[in-house]
């Protein structure tokens, strides 16, 4: 199967899934869209009402925010993956049970490793904690880190920068790094030069924008 196929594969499982409580009150599920060869996957945490109602991510009033911070950040919705870590809306937009994260993670698991991305923005603290359990979205907010191959950055949650007002500048400008960080990615997954060497070749590189663990 082609990553294409695999995708497509796994999409029909999701729309068919018993495995937790949540296909008991979903109207569709909500599996992500985006090409398989999409560099960025933007991982969100579960469907709303709209999104439940269409089968489709980040329709509603977020979603629209969304297109505005994928527009600061220079890209088109069509050339990125966009999905959640559950695939069923929660009843009355509630937070994901532990169980339910832990039944849906392995379509996410899947789809992660069939797309292969250069980065992966967690967007809200449902999906963060998949990556950093212990991190606190205020102090890492915007910062890109590795993990394993490829490179996580956490971002506010579209729906909390909409309710509070004064995290909207913050999320605009953290989206707005993400051209910057993107060649940064691709220069650092690119370069077989050891490190000393390639820091040479970037005397530019500011540290507090690029911290590494
Ligand atoms: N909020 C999310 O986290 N995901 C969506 O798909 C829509 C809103
Ligand atoms: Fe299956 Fe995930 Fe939907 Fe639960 S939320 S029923 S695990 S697709």
């Amino acid at each position: 199967m082609n990553p294409d196929q695999t995708l497509a594969q796994i999409s029909a499982e999701v729309s068919v899934c018993e495995n937790c409580a949540l296909h008991f009150s979903r109207h569709k599920a909500v599996p992500g869209v985006g090409p398989a060869n999409s560099e960025i996957m933007f991982i969100g945490e579960g469907p709303g009402f709209n999104e439940n109602e269409q089968g489709l991510p980040f329709v509603g009033a977020a979603g629209k925010f969304l297109d505005e911070l994928l527009a600061q950040a220079e890209l088109k919705r069509l050339e990125v993956w966009i999905g959640n870590v559950v695939k069923c809306r929660p009843p009355d937009n509630r937070d994901p049970l532990p169980e339910e994260l832990a039944a849906c993670d392995l379509y996410l698991e899947r789809q992660i490793a069939a797309i292969n991305p250069r980065i992966i923005v967690t967007l809200g603290r449902f999906s963060m904690g998949k990556f950093f359990p212990d991190a606190r979205i205020s102090a890492v907010h915007g910062q890109m880190r590795r993990s394993g191959d490829r490179f996580i950055i956490a971002m506010f949650h579209p729906a909390a920068a909409l309710h509070q007002a004064k995290l909207k500048p913050t999320i605009l400008a953290d989206f707005a790094q993400l051209p910057y960080l993107l060649e940064k990615a691709r220069s650092l997954q690119n370069s077989v030069k050891p490190a000393t060497e390639a820091e040479k070749d970037e005397p530019d590189e500011t540290p507090q924008q690029l911290s590494l663990f």
